[in-house]
């Protein structure tokens, strides 16, 4: 009797917690993403055109940039900075062993050749002592990703390039809004990327990237081999088939409609940014408790102001797989970043690395679990995440 009315009593299920959606957030933003696409609409040209010049302004006003050059993606962003910072054939840039692929196979679509170098456990960032023994003679580039939550160590790798020689080209392409000392990423050397892939914090409706920079001659260069090597920009100037191709160039324009949807967005950018900080804290506070088999993102405090922003809350955890796997039965998302390090990529055979080579790397992407993060997170939804997570080590879970 007891058993039969707690069953009758029981609520539904909780809903599913996506690991990321922007679903919600569109409706509030309609009526100015509406006004955008009126005018894109209006103008006709939908690719490289007076939209995506706008985007270009208004992302150079949000970041302190002397340019931006909107293009398809972030990984077409660093491969054409490569190229527009001097890349020549042959010449190796050393990279992190734990990033996205597209950091590394950048350098390869450029015409250059990875070295790869362990991580900061805490930052997951390039370890300025690794770079230090990777380095060859025919290294020209340092290329510093900036990882879920902030920056790479800038000042002491900077340091590294000016003693080396090395032109830094930062892979910032997650890293909208962070800054340092009120610099914003991607401006510490000669150039950084933006992606604005949908799961991005300024994520479009579909592919879109940017290149960042304060030197006159790469935003020329980058400007120019988006669209075929055509050095002076003209808007939609696509009705001029072959006219002059100073370079070998690609196809990797913008889209007006991104454009115009990444301009509504950007008006929210700052609100998004501060709630995920209110998540990531809460995330925290609640996962502060679990000792010994779980560790928090940890912004590291370089003594000068810095600006954090979560664009992934990316815990480690021991028996990672299970408690994804237990996650998943309860209806949360989780993603892994990065399951496998980048010089044990089968595209980076070649290179000859094996197990072991950078351990740091290695344990991150053997613990690294990303829990879901998305500016329309309810808090509940961290609650349930957090309960399900002490659940896992507390009891049901608890095997091993
Ligand atoms: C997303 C991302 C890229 C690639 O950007 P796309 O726009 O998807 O091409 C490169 N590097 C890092 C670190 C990224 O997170």
């Amino acid at each position: 009797m007891e058993l039969q009315q707690t069953v009758d009593r029981r609520e539904p299920p909780p809903a599913a917690v996506p690991f990321f959606t922007q679903a919600e957030g569109f409706a509030a933003l309609w009526p100015l993403i509406e006004r955008h696409l009126t005018e894109v609409f209006a103008d006709g040209k939908f690719s490289h055109g007076a939209k995506v010049q706008e985007l270009e302004r208004a992302l150079a006003d949000w970041t302190g940039a002397r340019h931006v050059v909107a293009v398809n993606s972030g990984t077409d962003a660093l491969v054409l900075l490569l190229r527009a910072a001097g890349l020549r054939p042959g010449d190796e840039v050393v990279v992190p062993a734990f990033s996205f692929v597209a950091s590394a196979s950048s350098v390869v679509l450029a015409g250059g050749r990875p070295v790869f170098a362990d991580i900061d456990p805490v930052t997951y960032a390039l370890d300025p002592a690794s770079v230090e023994r990777v380095l060859t003679p025919r290294c020209r580039f340092l290329m510093p990703v900036h990882l879920f939550c902030q920056l790479a160590d800038v000042g002491r790798l900077g340091e590294l390039a000016r003693l080396h020689g090395l032109t830094v080209v930062e892979d910032s392409a997650e890293a909208i809004g962070m800054r340092r000392d009120g610099v914003h990423a991607g401006l510490f050397g000669a150039g950084g990327v933006l992606s604005f892939f949908p799961t991005k914090t300024l994520g479009a409706i579909g592919d879109a990237g940017a290149v960042l920079t304060d030197d006159d001659e790469i935003a020329r260069t980058v400007d120019a081999l988006r669209h075929h090597g055509r050095f002076g920009r003209t808007i939609a100037d696509f009705s001029t088939i072959n006219t002059s191709s100073s370079l070998p160039g690609c196809n990797s324009k913008a889209d007006d409609l991104q454009a115009a949807v990444l301009l509504a967005k950007l008006t929210r950018l700052d609100a998004d940014i501060a709630r995920r900080a209110e998540l990531a804290d809460a995330y925290g506070r609640q996962l502060a408790g679990i000792r010994g088999v779980l560790r928090l993102p940890t912004v590291v405090d370089r003594g000068v102001k810095a600006d954090p922003v979560f664009y992934v809350y990316l815990v480690e955890v021991e028996r990672r797989d299970e408690l994804a796997a237990h996650l998943a039965a309860h209806g949360v998302e989780t993603e892994t970043y990065y399951p496998r390090p980048l010089h044990l990529q089968p595209c980076f055979a070649e290179l000859g690395h094996r197990l072991g080579d950078f351990p740091c790397a290695e344990a991150a992407c053997a613990h690294a679990l990303a829990l879901p993060l998305h500016p329309d997170l309810p808090i509940a939804a961290v609650d349930r995440v957090c309960d399900l997570i002490q659940g896992f080590y507390a009891g049901a879970g608890a095997r091993a």
